[in-house]
């Protein structure tokens, strides 16, 4: 399959360029395009044959379940089976936005798209390329991130190209996305609401709006024996192609050991690389120091970390240390990633 490569910004949509991305979708294609969280994969949620081809392209396992996109409200109440009173704040409060819901699904939806589940998941992103595209596609596009299955999600379109050239019809290039982490998740079917994926909107952002919420423990806890409850967050993911350890403890004792252990790594040959912030970047010496951010706003840090794993493996790095961060707010969305991209190896000092 010959991939088409589009180009266009939220505040100049290419709408020819849309229609025939919406055309793709109804015919059964699959169209990569932009969120605000990471490029999502998309194909028609409603159509089973779309969610076999969205599997294949990723090499993702089946009973991985993805998300569904919807692009206006009221289209909520044709996939799901009941709307709670807690979801309806939810959404008032946070859609569009980095927030997926989990619901009972309706008829409407094929297993195929739920993994065989009887929930689904739904987002309402803000994304204006992502809503236009989602309109021209008929309303309801499953859309997991637009990477090959393990990989790190792509927060550019030239990741989507690396992943999925020749795997989808067209790719549509939007720029860098503006969160760079995907969208918090939170199951509602339960008697009390459950963070299963930690994301941009933080457990007391949601406790702002519905009082008390539970977090998937096995979020927490990855040791856990327990399934985690998104059939998804047991997966190995975002793993670069190198060895990632994270290391945590007091400042000077990190920069230390991590000094100490690239420069072991390297007199062995290895290709060495540092994920650190802006306040330690000029202390290391590994052949690749990359600062995801500032300490004094962990947003960047969110908005760089796939993208600086990415690079890593760019540059052939084979072995990494990572500074560690709070799992307080959004910390907590980018310890999950991290420690998932680490195959949860951590140094404690
Ligand atoms: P991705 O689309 O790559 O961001 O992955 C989607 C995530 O949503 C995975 O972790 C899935 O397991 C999770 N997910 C999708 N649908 C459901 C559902 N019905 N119940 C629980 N988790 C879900
Ligand atoms: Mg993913």
């Amino acid at each position: 399959m010959r991939t088409e490569y589009v180009s266009m910004t939220e505040d100049s949509i290419d709408l020819k360029a849309i229609e025939r991305a919406g055309s793709i979708l109804k015919d059964g294609g699959l169209v990569a395009f932009p969120t605000e969280t990471v490029y999502g994969l998309g194909g028609d949620a409603l159509n089973p044959q779309s969610s076999m081809k969205i599997y294949a392209a990723k090499g993702r396992p089946s009973d991985n379940p993805l998300i569904v996109h919807i692009c206006r409200i009221e289209d909520l109440y044709e996939i799901v089976r009941e709307v709670p009173e807690e979801a309806r704040r939810l959404a008032d409060a946070f859609w569009p936005g980095p927030m997926t819901m989990i619901f009972y699904k309706s008829g409407r939806v094929p297993y195929e798209t739920t993994g065989g589940l009887e929930t689904v998941a739904v987002r309402f992103p803000s994304n204006k390329i992502a809503k236009a595209l989602i309109e021209a596609g008929g309303g309801f596009v499953a859309a997991p991130s637009a990477n090959r299955s393990g990989r790190p999600s792509p927060t550019m379109a030239q990741y989507c190209r690396e992943d999925l050239d020749g795997r989808v019809e067209m790719i549509i290039d939007g720029g860098q996305v503006g969160i760079g982490l995907e969208s918090s998740i939170i199951d509602l079917t339960d008697k009390k609401p459950t963070i299963l994926r930690p994301g941009y909107i933080t457990k007391e952002m949601f406790e702002s709006v519905v009082g008390g919420v539970d977090v998937d423990h096995t979020i927490i806890d990855p040791s856990s024996k327990e399934v985690p409850k998104a059939p998804g967050m047991k997966y190995r993911h975002y793993a670069p192609k190198g060895d990632l350890t994270i290391v945590e403890g007091e400042r000077e004792k990190v920069v230390n050991y991590i000094n100490e252990k690239t420069a072991q790594a390297r007199s062995r040959g290895e290709k060495t690389g540092v994920i650190c912030t802006d306040e330690t970047k000029d202390r290391y010496n590994a052949d690749a120091v990359k600062s995801v951010g500032t300490r004094k706003d962990e947003e960047t840090v969110a908005h760089e970390l796939f993208h600086v794993l990415r690079e890593f493996d760019d540059e052939n790095v084979t072995v990494m240390y990572s500074e560690s961060f709070d799992s307080e707010g959004i910390g907590m969305a980018i310890m999950n990633r991290l420690k998932k991209a680490a195959g949860q190896q951590i140094v404690r000092l």
